[in-house]
């Protein structure tokens, strides 16, 4: 059993950015969940896959997950989709088909059998509440919405096809909405987790403090 180390939050928080830093300080392996339900909304987004045939067609995804040179890479069967899910209309379907209940049936036990196998840091929406309900330290990541729209207008703004920030914010609440209100593993902060609110500290701030509550319990 490897040490866990469960990091959720909505969208834009700096999750990723954040778990990356601390885990390579730390030696452990990044596990950035919301991949994996991105590239299932791709295979139903090739594939065409209506929401009752999506259990079934599960069988044959074939997701996974590899750590090539310590980063994580995402595959769908033997292609390599990491960079094909990071478009905004993958952000609005993930969101949708993971709240379906088999989806994420279908993702759990994948999720588990790393955290069984390596010492990480998982980052996600339900780690702490579901996935990985029993693990060492768990942090509650966020930021004000405002907050998360401007970095990522910030991150977008040298793109040729940046959204106005308005079209940024507004999605940002939409998916907060979606994944807050949803039946099967709603995001929400476990009792346990400390609650970490970025929204006045920069990144070098913020992973420091996460690095601080990490060493101050394991
Ligand atoms: O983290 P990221 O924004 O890439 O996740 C995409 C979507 O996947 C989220 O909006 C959320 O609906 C879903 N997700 C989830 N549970 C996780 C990770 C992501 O439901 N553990």
């Amino acid at each position: 059993m490897g040490i866990n180390i469960a990091i959720d939050g909505p969208a834009g928080a700096g999750k990723s950015t954040i778990a990356k830093m601390v885990s390579a300080q730390m030696g452990y392996i990044y596990v950035d969940t919301g991949a994996l339900y991105r590239t299932v909304a791709l295979y139903i987004t090739e594939n065409n896959i209506s929401d009752d045939e999506i259990e079934k067609a599960l069988e044959n995804a074939n997701v996974s997950l590899k750590f090539i040179d310590g980063a994580q890479r995402v595959f769908l069967g033997d292609r390599d989709v990491s960079d094909l899910i990071r478009t905004p209309e993958i952000s609005m379907a993930a969101s949708r088909t993971s709240a379906i209940p088999a989806v994420r049936a279908y993702l759990f036990e994948t999720q588990q059998k790393i955290a069984r196998e390596n010492n990480v840091i998982m980052d996600g929406r339900d780690i702490g509440t579901v996935v990985l309900p029993n693990a060492d330290v768990k942090i509650f990541l966020t930021a004000s919405a405002e907050e998360r729209a401007n970095r990522r207008f910030r991150e977008l703004s040298e793109k040729p096809d940046c959204p106005p920030y308005e079209e940024i914010l507004e999605d940002i609440k939409k998916r907060d909405w979606q994944d807050m209100h949803r039946e099967t593993a709603p995001l929400k902060q476990a009792d346990d987790a400390v609650l970490v609110d970025t929204t006045k500290l920069n990144l070098q701030q913020s992973a420091d403090e996460i690095t601080r509550i990490i060493r101050e319990r394991i």
